[in-house]
């Protein structure tokens, strides 16, 4: 299978990458290897890689420090690892602009779906949409107008801003901290129960079932993606 899209892979375990290696190349994809964040940032800039999978520990430097330099040239999908212990780095790392986390230990097949996703984030770039449709909910971004099975449904501002923010980094893990800078700025005093009410408030006007969200899924004390689906 020939994907057409390179990745980088930054790792310094040498188990831990020989397995991620293994796996891409019966895959088919191709990949550069990188065991510190200096040579990853080095690669990045020479090769422009599609994806990158980010080991957060690494032994010279901060992964998020890779991220904030990564995210100073491009927008490429960004998937850290990290150990299952540390929310916090994960929450830090997604806040500098990581795309998705995967924690250690994981299964090869999850690996092998968030770069899934990422690719598709890659073709699927919304320019200049017009509508977005997902199941049976559309947004008409001419009219600004929220429809569910073809019924008009209506949002208050922020559930609007908070709806169209969710879809414009549709795939993405956005944390509270993210979701309610981009929403209340940074001047606001908006806490995460805030947020969480207003995201009640939304999915009960777009959620068939709120206990098993179709659109905004929870990533328990990280934050909320809305579905690549
Ligand atoms: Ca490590």
């Amino acid at each position: 299978m020939d994907h057409k899209i390179t990745l980088l892979v930054v790792e310094d375990d040498k188990y831990i990458m020989s397995l991620i290696s293994m796996l891409l190349k019966d895959e088919g994809y191709k990949y550069y290897t990188a065991v510190t964040a200096k040579d990853a940032i080095t690669l990045f800039y020479a090769n422009n890689p599609d994806i990158i999978v980010l080991d957060l520990g690494l032994p010279d430097m901060d992964g998020t420090e890779v991220i904030k330099q990564i995210r100073e040239r491009s927008n490429n999908p960004i998937i850290v690892v990290s150990a299952r212990e540390e929310e916090n780095v994960i929450i830090s790392a997604l806040d500098c602009g990581a795309d998705d986390y995967i924690t250690k230990p994981f299964y090869t097949g999850e690996l092998l779906a968030r770069i899934r996703v990422a690719q598709r984030k890659i073709s699927t770039k919304p320019n200049n949409m017009e509508t977005f449709t997902c199941d049976n909910l559309t947004v008409d971004y001419t009219k600004d107008l929220v429809f569910v099975d073809g019924n008009e449904v209506h949002l208050t501002p922020i559930e609007y801003k908070l709806l169209m923010f969710m879809i414009a980094n549709r795939g993405k893990v956005l944390t509270h901290n993210y979701i309610i800078n981009e929403i209340w700025g940074y001047g606001e005093n908006a806490d995460s129960k805030r947020l969480r009410v207003f995201m009640a408030g939304l999915r009960r006007k777009i959620e068939k079932d709120t206990a098993k969200p179709r659109f905004i899924l929870t990533q328990v004390g990280i934050g909320y993606r809305f579905t690549q689906k």
